[in-house]
């Protein structure tokens, strides 16, 4: 049914009073003028284009924060939802359902090494705080290793690895034990696991993003995670490698720690894992670690977690994924935007700071918050939706569905280039 022009201006203002963005007030200005929430988004031009309630047609780089790597409403995924619906919908009876048991051997099959077991949750947030219990069931241990910048979450478990102060604040005490080191540097993960073991802490985990996303897309030193899986070895600490963003090819692998070829003992995934139609997500992990629910499975469970609808869903997304090879879709359209955009920041210097990233995850950083507010800003005038990162305020993402075009991306350079240009002449006029 078409919307009144009042009832579209509704939506709007509802959308803007939904969005709390506590970082960056220029990205809530930006957001005031986006009405995304209701939009109609018909799966054509690639999945990757949507229009929202004023009939204004946008191309998607914010892809619903990384969900949508096969494309908005992709009609395979839609038409395996309608069908399971058609059969079952929710059902709690875990142990039972061939779909939950086929997911779960498919993940075996595609994620690396022993990784085998796999249970399954509604969001990212719960997969990292199914992993966070698995570590201290596992090792006996309690203290954990986390990253300053990392994004997990914001349940009180998983807020204990966030590590952003507002965020964090009003809900203290978190769950005690968390240490957190600068990203990318895996001497200070040394020294925190010696001196956890030195003063009888042992460390129960080391968590991470194999690239950090909401703090700004920030990529590791090749070696990180390799030296990191080594530290873990040695002083007996599981490495917990949350892939709720760059999972599902969106970084040019299937998973983002096969570019480096270390296998986590515990992997979380979320967000595209429900082909973006399905909220689902899982933490993986070898037999051994799974013993103890084995033997005891009442420690840890959930109503909803992989019922058969949401197992559907991300069945129907691995197959397209693997079968319409989107991870190498990403890294070669990943190569090619990162290259250009690279190209544009050395024009405008004065503009950006620096291009960084890995497959179609994608970030850019700016001179000053406000400047990279103008950018977005412009961008979303010339119709490309970007999104802003919580904890990095002076960058932008670049997120797109991985089934983007080249054609699209081009699309979205020219008007960068624009937009560029406008914001180049507000600073010499000293307007931002
Ligand atoms: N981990 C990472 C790396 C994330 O990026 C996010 C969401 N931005 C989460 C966990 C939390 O996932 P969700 O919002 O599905 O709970």
């Amino acid at each position: 049914e078409e919307l009144t022009n009042s009832e579209k201006d509704w939506v709007v203002q509802e959308t803007v009073k939904c969005f709390r963005d506590h970082v960056n007030p220029g990205f809530l200005e930006y957001r005031k003028s986006v009405s995304t929430d209701y939009t109609s988004v018909e799966w054509k031009d690639s999945g990757s284009t949507f229009t929202d309630v004023y009939g204004r047609e946008f191309i998607d780089c914010l892809g619903g924060f990384g969900i949508y790597n096969v494309g908005h409403r992709n009609p395979k995924v839609i038409e395996t939802v309608i069908n399971q619906l058609k059969r079952q919908a929710l059902h709690s009876q875990e142990l039972l359902d061939p779909l939950r048991g086929f997911l779960a051997q498919l993940l075996a099959k595609i994620t690396p090494g022993d990784l085998q077991y796999a249970f399954f949750v509604n969001s990212g947030t719960e997969a990292v705080e199914g992993a966070l219990k698995f570590a201290r069931m596992y090792t006996g241990r309690t203290t954990f290793i986390a990253t300053t910048r990392g994004f997990h979450g914001k349940s009180l478990g998983s807020l204990g690895a966030t590590a952003k102060g507002v965020f964090r604040k009003p809900f203290l005490p978190l769950i005690q034990g968390f240490r957190h080191v600068p990203y990318g540097d895996a001497d200070a993960i040394a020294m925190m696991l010696e001196s956890s073991a030195f003063i009888g802490e042992d460390v129960a985990a080391v968590i991470l993003e194999p690239i950090q996303g909401e703090g700004g897309v920030i990529v590791p030193p090749d070696d990180y995670l390799p030296r990191v899986r080594q530290l873990c070895d040695r002083y007996g600490a599981l490495l917990i490698l949350d892939e709720v963003q760059t999972g599902m090819g969106r970084t040019g692998k299937l998973f983002c720690c096969d570019h480096y070829n270390v296998v986590p003992d515990i992997l979380c995934l979320a967000k595209a894992f429900g082909g973006g139609v399905m909220p689902i997500g899982a933490f993986v992990s070898r037999k051994e670690i799974w013993q103890k629910l084995i033997d005891n499975p009442i420690l840890h469970s959930t109503t909803f977690g992989g019922n058969p609808v949401c197992c559907a869903a991300a069945i129907a997304n691995i197959n397209i994924i693997l079968s319409e090879n989107l991870p190498a879709r990403a890294a070669e359209l990943g190569e090619f935007m990162i290259g250009r955009l690279k190209e544009l920041a050395a024009q405008y210097p004065s503009v950006v700071q620096e291009v960084r990233g890995k497959g179609l995850l994608i970030g850019i950083e700016f001179v000053t918050n406000e400047i990279g507010y103008e950018v977005a800003k412009g961008l979303f005038a010339r119709g490309v939706l970007v999104a802003g990162t919580y904890i990095n305020s002076k960058s932008i993402r670049i997120e797109p569905p991985l089934t983007i075009s080249k054609e699209q991306l081009e699309q979205v350079l020219e008007r960068l280039k624009d937009t560029l240009a406008e914001v180049k002449g507000m600073v010499e006029r000293g307007e931002v």
